[in-house]
């Protein structure tokens, strides 16, 4: 329900099969890690659409992988209030500038921070930068990944399967713990999982294990920060339009037919997500730890 002038009137439903572009899409690729606004249709990130509510308010983020897809989350969380630092690839800064001005449109703070997080030191050194331009951090936000299909074994190189390796899984190992000092009761963790860690595609051997492993920590972590009033959760993706896909992360069939084997018969949007990640953050979701929330259109796990 709505209020406008001082009534109620009904809000207005909309058929999520119908919400957003359908398969078949476009086939494209683009050099990795890709970029949003070269996408074929763009992604929606909640620009246009998102409506803050105070959930955030005051609140520091830091957002791996901020510039683009699932981590645009941070538009969100400029809305409910947050200021927000973002770490990119340097080779992602246009769609990296977007997102600073549109958190900067909400006049919060916004740090754009770009580097490569197979490198433990950049790694620490993002953290320390985050804690020096916000003034401290609350909410870590564990979402840049890397996937790259392949079809089979031989076409995993060793140098794929390690920056996988690092990017997913050391990576997140590395930011944590470096946050941690900075971390009072009350704070979070949210780390991107994907229904690839309940149910793994063959052509993602590396990437697919990966996030059974993010799965795996947040529990173990949930159990270990819980008890320092840190709350750690993870999000599990289906099928969502963003750059990871297009930019080798997936063979150009299961592009142009993205989500078709959903019950809702489409891909997920970046924004169709925004509003878990604002949750799992927010202060009344007090009781939420060690818990992976899927969101997948009505397939996959969990
Ligand atoms: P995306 O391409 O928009 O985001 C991934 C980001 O990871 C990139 O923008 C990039 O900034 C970052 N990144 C990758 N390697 C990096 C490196 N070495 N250094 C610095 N940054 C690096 O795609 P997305 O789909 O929004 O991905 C976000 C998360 O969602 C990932 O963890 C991905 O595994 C997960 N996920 C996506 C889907 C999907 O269908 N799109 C499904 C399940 C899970
Ligand atoms: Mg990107």
């Amino acid at each position: 329900m709505d209020r406008q002038m001082g009534t109620l009137v009904s809000a207005v439903l909309v058929d999520p099969r119908e919400k957003y572009p359908k398969p078949p899409y476009k086939r494209q690729t683009q050099e990795w890690p890709g970029l949003a606004s070269k996408m074929e249709p763009k992604p929606d990130h909640g620009e246009t659409s998102y409506k803050g509510s105070g959930r955030l308010i005051g609140r520091k983020a830091l957002i791996t992988g901020g510039d683009s897809g699932i981590g645009r989350a941070a538009i969100a969380y400029a809305r409910e209030g947050a200021d927000v630092a973002i770490n990119y690839y340097p080779s992602e800064e246009d769609d990296a500038r977007e997102v600073i001005g549109l958190i900067q449109n909400e006049g919060r703070k916004a740090a754009g921070i770009p580097g490569d997080l197979r490198d433990e030191a950049f790694c620490k050194a993002l953290v320390n930068q985050a804690v020096s331009v916000l003034g401290g951090l609350d909410i870590i936000i564990s979402n840049a990944g890397r996937q790259q299909t392949a079809a089979s074994l031989e076409e995993v190189s060793t140098e794929e399967f390690d920056a996988t390796m690092k990017t997913n899984i050391y990576a997140p190992f590395w930011i944590i713990k470096a946050a941690l000092p900075h971390l009072q009761p009350g704070s979070v963790i949210i780390a991107t999982t994907s229904e690839q860690a309940y149910d793994p595609s063959p052509d993602l051997y590396a990437y697919a294990q990966t996030k059974a492993a993010t799965m795996n920590f947040v529990k173990s972590l949930g159990k270990m920060l819980g008890e320092k009033g840190i709350r750690v959760n993870g999000v599990a993706p289906g099928p969502v339009w963003t750059p990871l896909q297009i930019s080798g992360g997936s063979p150009m069939e299961r592009v142009e037919n993205f989500g078709s084997k959903t019950p809702l018969g489409r891909a997920g949007q970046p924004a169709e997500l925004a509003s878990i990640y604002v949750q799992l953050a927010a202060e009344d979701a007090s009781y939420a730890n060690g818990q992976i929330y899927g969101s997948s259109g009505g397939a996959g796990q969990p």
